[in-house]
């Protein structure tokens, strides 16, 4: 019996077997917070602090169990009792702090630093309702408020607090932490989430709308609430301002404790800034530096543009903030001084208008602020750091190229394939060791494997077994019936017309009409989408309500189903993507090229075995390098081809509609009297309308070679040996994409924070 037995069994005065998943589940948090708490904190004098509007971390249970390495006693432990530890991690609710890409990278780069003993935490905002809960009703996305605090979870109050200023009145912060573990260390780090005490759930009305004039009410209450009017335009400046505002004197205390003298800040802390949200942090630490501790401006000018990195995580120009200089001023006078005075500094060097932090139309462009008083600039990926380079941010790297540089990328591989894929996981081990959790280039060794039968065959039986166990899953939580034997063709990501959801939707369609005619698959496919849409963005739902249609008709029409399924899976989320991507053969990543940043889905899948069907976009290019070009399926313009056609602005959708009869045939049939009959009327034709006037990200520019080659990999599907070969080329060259390497580049190229 080892200690979590006799704790359980003496915290709950009954036997393991008689005690329920719940109170399984809370006497595991409880052990898990103590063994977490005898943990000492990473110390170096630099400290790094993580500044992210988002962190999508996930469930905590298991991934804190493999973490201490005694996932596997614990499970047996369970099973002995006849408890499934898998029961029990589905009590645990999944934290809605975050989004999407951002916030789960944010996550993976936390669980990295304190694998590899930095010291660097992760800092920003407790939302209690996180972004949303997505539910479907009658083919329709609704958003409901996302609870997930509950009394005992993995949070833990501190007495740390600070003074908030705004105009009109002063807010207290408090700090809770997550205690971040890495992976067979004996140091931690923390998650500081900052809140407000005055949180009211009664202000939400309908859905998730709820009154967004009551700032000391609801600055945590939701991540990005809707920006769609002044209100909450300003809530957001009040989140990002408390946010930063809690961040920088977080980082001058500590600092302070640990012996600076404050004119030394950049010796003792580096502060890295995820996307622009965090970006009023600069101007906040000048202002404290200044009016709190007394240093004069220029020297706190100059400290500041020694301690501070940002990350560019887009180019698509609608996602740059630009805040009205008004609206600060609302909220925050006191930083706007600071901001104009860094404007001037910038503006007596550099005369170029799109140079400046405040534009003609008194907007601040919060990226700008970031170049010009940050030591480093980088991209999320190869190609974006050159797009950014080339063009996007070319007359900032023509200033500065010293200070850019690119970081592709990564993700945790305990929660990827150590948790996610058991089978997997347990039998790399089995041909190559364990040292590949420590050193992800160690998997290169299956090369060695790439051509082995036996090794193909126990492959695919790992495969189907993940698909019996995501039959289960979808079957319990979300009301789907899988199909284990067919190919599973996955798209899971947030839905936002550049990465294509519409143009897989189209493919549904073709192949749809193809079935109707009498041309069959040999195999039957399942398409599965995962993803929410911003609740005001309308096209986004209007895709979403396609897809959900084609899935009523397709899967409901004995003609088809024996051969095609399409399913979009509910409030897609860490959880659900732990479930599909072990069991998906198809990693689906269309983005059109040049927009998506870099993707980390796409890392994912091709750790977990599926092969991808994308672009030469994002990362995507830097997976067919590693795992060669003949083993990954591309297809479609490259980026330099799509800059240049936005360049000249000479797309024009309709013209791909009109000359070729398949793909007028999917478009028109979006508002066929079929998909009228079930869908909405509305939504349809908007969404028909949009693809052939406008398509501002060209879907109809790849269809064809898209449906071309997705056919090319479904007729290589049945070639066995030849997509296990392309497996196991996947997985052998994943381990560039450990977030472990990504930030051990950060630490060397940007933070340069060492051991004590
Ligand atoms: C990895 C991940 C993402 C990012 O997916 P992309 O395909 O890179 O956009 C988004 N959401 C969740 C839940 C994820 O796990």
């Amino acid at each position: 019996m080892t200690t979590f037995t006799t704790f359980t069994e003496q915290q709950l005065g009954k036997k393991l077997t008689e005690a329920t998943n719940q109170e399984i589940y809370l006497s595991l948090l409880s052990f898990l917070k103590r063994e977490a708490s005898q943990k000492a904190k990473n110390t170096a004098k630099c400290k790094v602090y993580y500044i992210s509007a988002e962190f999508l971390i996930g469930k905590l249970l298991s991934n804190n169990l493999i973490n201490l390495g005694i996932y596997n006693d614990i499970k047996q432990e369970l099973a002995l009792a006849g408890k499934s530890i898998a029961q029990i991690e589905d009590v645990e609710l999944e934290p809605s702090l975050g989004n999407g890409g951002l916030g789960r990278l944010a996550s993976c780069f936390i669980d990295s630093m304190s694998t590899l003993g930095i010291n660097g935490e992760g800092v920003g905002l407790n939302y209690h309702c996180g972004l949303f809960k997505q539910v479907f009703k009658d083919n329709l996305q609704k958003a409901e408020p996302n609870y997930w605090i509950e009394d005992n979870s993995w949070l833990l109050p501190t007495d740390i607090s600070y003074d908030i200023p705004f105009k009109n009145f002063t807010l207290k912060s408090r700090l809770d932490r997550i205690d971040v573990l890495g992976y067979k260390r004996d140091s931690k780090n923390y998650l500081n989430l900052f809140d407000i005490e005055g949180v009211d759930y009664g202000l939400i009305k309908d859905g998730i709308s709820f009154d967004k004039s009551e700032i000391k009410k609801n600055l945590t209450l939701f991540l990005y609430p809707d920006d769609s009017d002044k209100n909450g335009e300003l809530l957001r400046i009040y989140q990002q301002y408390f946010m930063v505002s809690n961040a920088a004197q977080l980082v001058i205390d500590e600092a302070l404790e640990r012996g600076s003298n404050l004119h030394d800040l950049a010796d003792y802390a580096y502060v890295q800034i995820n996307d622009t949200h965090p970006s009023m942090v600069i101007p906040e630490l000048i202002r404290l530096l200044t009016d709190k501790h007394g240093i004069d401006f220029q020297e706190a000018v100059s400290i500041v543009k020694h301690m501070v990195g940002y990350t560019n995580h887009t180019i698509l120009a609608e996602a740059l903030e630009k805040w009205p200089l008004e609206y600060l001023n609302e909220v925050v006078p006191h930083l706007v001084t600071i901001i104009q005075q860094l404007n001037d500094l910038i503006a007596a060097e550099v005369s170029a208008p799109g140079l400046q932090i405040i534009d003609d139309e008194k907007r601040v462009h919060m990226a700008h602020m970031d170049i010009h008083f940050a030591t480093s600039v980088n991209g999320v990926a190869a190609l974006h750091t050159e797009i950014l380079k080339t063009s996007e941010l070319k007359e900032f790297y023509q200033l500065y190229p010293e200070k850019f540089n690119n970081k592709t990328n990564g993700i945790t591989f305990r929660r990827w394939l150590e948790f996610a894929n058991q089978d997997l996981s347990a039998y790399i081990k089995e041909l190559i060791g364990d040292d590949y959790l420590k050193d992800a280039s160690k998997l290169e060794k299956l090369l060695a494997f790439a051509e082995d039968k036996a090794v193909h065959a126990r492959l695919a039986e790992i495969k189907k077994n993940n698909k019996l166990a995501l039959k289960r899953y979808l079957k319990e939580n979300k009301g789907i019936d899988l199909d284990e034997n067919s190919i599973i063709d996955t798209q899971i990501k947030r839905f936002h017309e550049y990465k294509r959801q519409q143009m897989n939707a189209l493919y549904v369609i073709h192949k749809y009409l193809e079935i109707k005619q009498g041309k069959l698959p040999k195999r039957k496919i399942t398409v599965i989408f995962g993803g929410k849409a911003a609740p005001a963005y309308v096209i986004a739902q209007d895709i979403i309500h396609l897809i959900l249609c084609l899935s009523e008709m397709i899967n409901n029409d004995p003609d088809v189903n024996p051969y095609l399924n399409v399913h979009l899976v509910e409030n897609y989320n860490v959880t659900v993507a732990e479930h599909l991507i072990p069991a998906s053969d198809i990693s689906e990543q269309i983005s059109l090229a040049s927009k998506e940043a870099s993707g980390t889905g796409n890392m994912k899948f091709m750790l977990n075995g599926a092969l991808t069907l994308g672009t030469m976009d994002g990362a995507n290019v830097e997976i067919a390098d590693l795992a060669g070009h003949d083993n990954i399926y591309t297809f479609g313009k490259d980026s330099d081809t799509i800059i240049k056609l936005y360049e000249d602005a000479t797309y024009v959708s309709k013209d791909y509609y009109e000359s070729d009869s398949a793909i007028k045939a999917a478009v028109d049939f979006i508002i066929s009297p079929q998909m009228l009959a079930i869908g909405n009327g509305e939504c349809l034709n908007r969404l028909y309308k949009e693809l052939i006037t406008k398509d501002w990200f060209m879907t109809l520019i790849d269809l064809a070679d898209y449906i071309k080659v997705k056919e090319k990999m479904l007729a290589d599907y049945e070639d066995q040996e030849l997509w296990m070969t392309k497996v196991v080329h996947n997985i052998a060259k994943a381990g560039f994409f450990s977030s472990d390497r990504t930030i051990e580049q950060y630490n060397q190229d940007i933070w340069h924070s060492t051991e004590k």
